[in-house]
């Protein structure tokens, strides 16, 4: 493979979880986003010792839950709606 000027691209993970690809960057342009959005690491839910990882969510803290409610012409209206675990409170992980 030949190295083309626009051969890189930046990977942003969202907070919740949703990954984001941006295709045809510059390295610069690249760099600039990585460094702007650094890295992605969530601290509530680091390792720690004597809790795992919560089985209800399966270490993600929640869920997307469809909220459906009726708009006033009538028709459905269908949403997703962060849910923070309740076993865990949102941190994905649980006393062991
Ligand atoms: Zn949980």
């Amino acid at each position: 493979m030949t190295p083309a000027d626009r051969d890189y691209f930046a990977r942003i993970t969202t907070l919740r979880g949703s990954v984001v690809t941006i295709p045809g960057l510059t390295e610069q342009q690249a760099q600039a986003i990585a460094d702007q959005h650094g890295p992605t690491e969530r601290p509530a839910l680091t390792a720690d010792k004597g809790k795992t990882t919560c089985g209800r969510c399966q270490g993600a803290g929640g869920w997307e839950e469809e909220v459906r409610s009726k708009s006033s012409g009538g028709s459905e209206v269908v949403t997703k709606k962060w849910v923070n675990c309740r076993p865990c409170g949102g941190t994905g992980q649980v006393p062991k």
